[in-house]
């Protein structure tokens, strides 16, 4: 579903260079949740963000669901983008809309008239746990539900890959496990495909199939959890 090839990613100019990524290829299959784990630094933010190209690649080749995105003008990677949803850190939201509202921007951006939008954001929220939110401002709600709303808006458009950049890293134990708990069965009842980047291990065992471990912008290890990560 997600290809790199040979992904590198150069900051700056002259003598202030920074190599973010360097040489990366790695795969991602249909379904799967792919975990990328590295400490602070290691270019897992400058990653997950050249999969939907919000950074483009000094040089390689990035493609989702079969398409190569660097080539691509600016209306098709718009088209594009419509089939890659984001959850973040710090979630993102409109402070000036309530949770409706939030999910349906996406959907408004695309220009979805108002009775379907107002159909698909009901499905939504029942989707998240969430229905009885919907008139909700984000500072009335927890961290936990703020994520909830942040993943429905990143599923508004029926995306079919799902990226997560860092999204349990602000949030208590308890409320990740519930958080992972519901991207692992979105994967299942959806079939969507999941990247997320992570500093913790713990998160990688909790829910990825495949994990690609990331230091100073190269891949050191890559494969099945199973396989890679030592059971106590
Ligand atoms: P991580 O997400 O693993 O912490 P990043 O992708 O944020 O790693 O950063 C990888 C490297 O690239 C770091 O050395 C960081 O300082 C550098 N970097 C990230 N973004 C920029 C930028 N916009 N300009 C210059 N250097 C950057
Ligand atoms: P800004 O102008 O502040 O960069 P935008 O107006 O592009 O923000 O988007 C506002 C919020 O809605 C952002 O958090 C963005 O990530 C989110 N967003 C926009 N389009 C989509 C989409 N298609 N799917 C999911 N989230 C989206």
């Amino acid at each position: 579903m997600i290809r790199f090839q040979n992904i590198r990613k150069v900051y700056g100019t002259g003598d202030h260079i920074v190599k973010a990524l360097d040489d990366v290829s790695l795969h991602v299959p249909v379904g799967e949740i792919f975990g990328v784990l590295g400490q602070s630094g290691a270019g897992k933010s400058t990653l997950i963000r050249c999969v939907n190209l919000l950074e483009r690649p000094t040089s390689g080749s990035v493609i989702v669901n079969g398409q190569e995105l660097t080539t691509l003008d600016a209306a098709g990677l718009r088209k594009a983008r419509q089939q890659i949803g984001i959850i973040f850190q710090h979630f993102n939201l409109l402070r000036s809309r309530t949770v409706a509202d939030n999910i349906a921007f996406p959907l408004e951006v695309i220009g979805q008239p108002k009775p379907q939008r107002d159909k698909r954001v009901k499905e939504l929220l029942s989707l998240v746990g969430l229905s009885d939110k919907a008139s909700a401002y984000p500072a009335q709600l927890s961290g936990g539900q703020k994520q909830r709303v942040g993943i429905a808006r990143a599923l508004a458009c029926e995306p079919k890959v799902l990226l997560s950049d860092e999204a349990t890293s602000a949030l208590d134990p308890q409320t990740t496990r519930s958080i992972l708990d519901l991207l692992r069965d979105l994967n299942r009842r959806l079939g969507l495909t999941v990247m997320l980047i992570t500093h913790e291990m713990t998160v990688v065992k909790h829910i990825c199939d495949r994990v690609a471990v990331l230091r100073d912008g190269r891949v050191i290890e890559q494969g099945l959890v199973d396989d890679l990560v030592v059971q106590p």
